[in-house]
């Protein structure tokens, strides 16, 4: 198989020859079609997070080896199947569930592979859409995308199962109180278009970027809010009508989550999803006294993801802009991305599509 891989952290993709995987057990090899870039590439590439206060978490020290495919929004066409994997059949299209763990521990038995203490995830630590061909574990974290634009399907995997589990953790609410979208990049345009989808009517969308303001207003944002400048907070809560009670922030810096804590009123709950990067000094008494919940969410599982793809093939799916480019042009579509070139998402389309 070819693959456009990281062989040096922030130097350019290469275009390499590795050995095609031979399916194991229950493994299944499908061909890429479809991989969507994702900002957390930029990261891997880089081989480093920033935790705040000049601390540094590097990708080798979690066991990421170079060289590595990157890429975890996949829609593949399966190709060869282990001798134990059953329920699909060599030219099935399907959506790649990348988050995979051991496979063998508690929480990826009960299909909450994103929780294993030992991810396995394609693209991170195994071999992903970057490349021609990708393995699957296991057949139960493929699911069909039916009628779906294939292109579209695959931003579900990361992007779109990204921003479900995180409103699927602040519902329910009424449709018209306001849930808070920090950030209206790819993620951010996706959860607009899922909570609409679900429904939702009120819907404040945060972003320093006029351009990605207007992007979330077409998307369906009831308001938006500009990101920048000292008073964010009140322009929050005067967007909401009051203090806000559900805030995602799908971008997850210091400035970020300042602004988003502050605009919490009492109940209320502030979902951190974003690796913008950072720390944040919190008051504790104010906890208990505004009752307030911070919590993480990474990424989702497959009963979410499949849980999306019903939602999108029920009705006016979730859709956001697209923008398709070569699977032989990784390294551009990545720099466009690192840039901030970007409205909606990128996804790679691979000669097999
Ligand atoms: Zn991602
Ligand atoms: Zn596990």
């Amino acid at each position: 198989m070819r693959a456009w891989a990281v062989v040096e952290n922030e130097a350019p993709l290469q275009e390499i020859e590795l050995p095609t995987p031979e399916p194991q057990g229950t493994e299944v090899l499908l061909e890429t079609l479809y991989c969507g870039v994702c900002h957390s590439d930029i990261h891997i590439w880089e081989g480093r997070y920033d935790l705040g206060g000049g601390k540094v978490m590097r990708m080798k020290d979690r066991g990421i080896t170079l060289p590595l495919a990157m890429g975890h929004e996949v829609v593949g066409r399966v190709v060869r199947l282990g001798p134990d994997a059953i329920g699909v059949k060599p030219g099935d299209i399907r959506i790649v569930f990348p988050w995979v763990g051991c496979g063998t521990c508690l929480a990826c038995r009960s299909d909450e592979d994103n929780m294993c203490s030992t991810p396995r995830s394609l693209g991170v630590y195994r071999n992903g859409g970057y490349g021609t061909h990708v393995l699957a574990l296991h057949p139960r974290h493929l699911v069909d995308p039916g009628a779906i634009d294939p292109a579209l399907a695959a931003t579900y995997a990361c992007s779109g199962l990204t921003v479900y589990s995180a409103i699927r953790k602040v519902l329910p609410r009424p449709p018209d109180e306001p849930i808070v979208v920090v950030g209206a990049g790819g993620l951010g345009l996706q959860a607009i278009a899922i909570l609409k989808a679900l429904g939702h009517r009120a819907i404040v969308a945060v972003d320093i970027s006029a351009e990605k303001r207007t992007a979330a207003e077409h998307a369906g944002a009831s308001k938006t809010v500009d990101g920048a400048g000292s008073e964010v907070t009140k322009a929050i809560i005067a967007a909401c009508g009051g203090l806000a009670l559900a805030i995602i922030d799908l971008v997850n810096g210091t400035a970020t989550a300042r602004f988003a804590f502050a605009a919490l009123g009492k109940g209320g709950k502030l979902v951190q999803v974003g690796l913008f990067g950072g720390e944040f000094p919190l008051s504790l008494p104010l906890m208990p006294m505004r009752a307030l919940t911070l919590q993480g969410s990474y990424v989702g599982n497959p009963k979410e993801l499949r849980e999306l793809v019903r939602l999108a093939q029920s009705g006016p799916g979730p859709a956001i802009p697209i923008t398709i480019m070569p699977q032989s042009q990784a390294n551009a579509a990545l720099m466009r991305l690192r840039d901030g070139r970007v409205v909606g998402r990128l996804v790679l389309k691979a000669e097999a599509a």
